[in-house]
């Protein structure tokens, strides 16, 4: 089994190389290769990739997003963004799944194999339109052929302690970069900010779900300390991510003892861009969010 990881995450936070040594551990038969940008691995490719990402901007939260023609100064973005590797803007909001479908035009045919998992990390914004509720969703993950990880998506996607937008509103006009620094600050055992070095332990849960998506078809579980523990909470995340006591449950300890002794999880991979709907976390609707890592 291979496991490649894009780093796109621009984060001079997050410590690829240690989540691809802790993928290495937890799955001992992978081999686990760090590679750079997809994007930026394929540099002729970025005038499409401008496109496509342009194509992909959620305008408004509460409106799935047509086919439309961009505007030359929204390609011009984005491709200024993506040819800048020091370029750390976020703020757009851009649908997952067109996003997910458009990279994946970038994987090799021969590493298009049922042995092959590609996990592209970004510092985007994704979000998915919930049919149920008719809005845009923050993601964190979004699991397929390639899965994609957004590191700004785990801090703006589970949502914040309810006494954070309880302050947040109590202060009005008053709230300002020093008031939210302080409050992260305050209520750091239940949430994560951009610059938050714990990120990298995070993420390392989110790699895990990523693989197990490919290899059994579910990526989640039920139990609150398990590294496969679907958060729609920060603080849920810190305590299956961080805080727990074990890495994973009885059961999917089972499953990666299984894995290493060649027993079955290497059945056919789900469908390129399925994603379990029943499963798909419920994450804070969409709102304006600008800022840098
Ligand atoms: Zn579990």
């Amino acid at each position: 089994m291979e496991i490649y990881i894009y780093d796109g995450s621009r984060s001079s936070n997050l410590n690829v190389p240690e989540i691809a040594q802790y993928a290495r551990e937890q799955l001992r038969k992978a081999i686990v290769e760090v590679r750079r940008d997809i994007v930026q691995r394929s540099p002729q490719k970025l005038p499409e990739a401008a496109r496509a990402f342009a194509r992909a901007k959620v305008l408004n939260p509460m409106k799935k997003i047509e086919d439309r023609e961009p505007l030359y100064g929204e390609v011009s973005y984005e491709e200024n963004r993506m040819s800048d590797a020091k370029n750390m803007t976020f703020g757009n909001i851009y649908d997952g799944f067109v996003i997910q479908e458009h990279f994946g035009n970038y994987i090799p045919k021969e590493e298009l194999t049922l042995r092959s998992i590609h996990i592209v990390l970004t510092n985007q914004l994704l979000a998915t339109f919930d049919e149920g509720d008719l809005r845009y969703h923050i993601r964190s993950g979004i699991f397929g052929i390639p899965s994609l990880i957004s590191l700004t998506g785990l801090v703006e996607g589970p949502a914040r302690p309810r006494e954070f937008y309880l302050l947040k509103q109590s202060m009005g006009p008053r709230w300002d970069g020093a008031a939210m620094a302080q409050s992260a600050e305050e209520f750091r055992d239940r949430m994560v900010d951009h610059n938050d070095p714990r990120l990298t332990e995070i993420m390392k849960g989110y790699v895990m779900q990523a693989a197990f998506y490919n290899l059994t078809g579910a990526p989640f579980c039920e139990d609150v300390n398990c590294r496969l523990f679907n958060a729609h909470w920060q603080e849920e995340m810190i305590k299956a991510q961080i805080t727990s006591p074990y890495e994973f449950c009885p059961e999917h300890e089972k499953a990666l003892k299984a894995l290493h002794q060649g027993k079955g999880g290497e059945g056919s991979p789900p469908e390129a861009g399925a994603q379990p709907k029943a499963d798909a976390p419920k994450e804070q609707p969409v709102a304006q969010v600008r800022g840098r890592t």
